[in-house]
C-alpha cells in the first residue's frame, strides 16, 4: 500500500507563502493541502480563491483544496480559475452534493468529498462512483490541536473494501491530528 503526505499550508507563516511552498516542494511532497474556512461552516476564517491564485504563481505542487465552506458550489469556477487541482467539499455543507461534485469535474478539477467525524460513512454511497478522492476527518474541522480520532479508521477500512468491491479508483485521504505514529 502506498501513501503520500500532503503538508497543510495552514501550518505556514502566512506572510511568506512563497518560501513556505518552496519548503514543502523541497521536502519531496507532491501535494500541498490548502484548508479554506468561511467562518460559517467552521468558526475560523482562513482565505479564499484569490489567495490560492497568488500561491499558484509560486508553486507547481498539486493544490489539494479542502473547502470548509457553506454551499461550496458557489465557488467552483473561482477555484478552477485560481489553479486548484483538487476541490474537496463537505457532504454536510450543501444540499446538492452530487450536483456540486459534477460541477467540480466539469470545471476540469478533480472532485473530492469529505465527511465530519459525526457523519456516517454511508452518506458517501451515492457519490463514490463520481469522486476522485474521499477525505475522512479524524478531528472535528476548524480547530487546531485536537488529537487523532482512531475510531474514524473504521470508515477508512470501509472505503478501502468498497473500492475493491465496486472496482472504483478514488484515493482515500485522512485529515487531522496526523503524526509519525
Ligand atoms: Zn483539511
Amino acid at each position: 500500500m502506498s501513501y503520500k503526505i500532503a503538508p497543510s499550508i495552514l501550518a505556514a507563516d502566512y506572510a511568506n507563502f512563497a518560501s513556505e511552498l518552496a519548503r514543502i516542494d523541497a521536502s519531496g511532497a507532491e501535494y500541498v493541502h490548502i484548508d479554506i474556512m468561511d467562518g460559517k461552516f467552521v468558526p475560523n476564517i482562513s482565505w479564499g480563491a484569490d489567495v490560492v491564485a497568488s500561491m499558484r504563481k509560486h508553486s507547481k505542487l498539486v493544490f489539494d483544496c479542502h473547502l470548509m465552506v457553506v454551499d461550496p458550489e458557489r465557488y467552483v469556477d473561482a477555484y478552477a480559475q485560481a489553479g486548484a487541482d483538487i476541490m474537496t467539499i463537505h457532504v454536510e455543507a450543501t444540499k446538492h452534493i452530487h450536483g456540486a461534485l459534477q460541477k467540480i469535474k466539469a470545471a476540469g478539477m478533480k472532485a473530492g468529498v469529505v465527511i465530519n467525524p459525526g457523519t456516517p460513512v454511508e452518506a458517501l454511497i451515492p457519490v463514490l462512483d463520481l469522486v476522485d478522492q474521499v477525505l475522512i476527518m479524524t478531528v472535528n474541522p476548524g480547530f487546531g490541536g485536537q488529537s487523532f480520532m482512531e475510531d474514524q479508521l473504521d470508515k477508512v477500512r470501509w472505503l478501502y473494501k468498497k473500492r475493491e468491491e465496486k472496482q472504483l479508483n478514488y484515493r482515500i485521504e485522512i485529515d487531522g491530528g496526523i503524526n509519525h505514529e
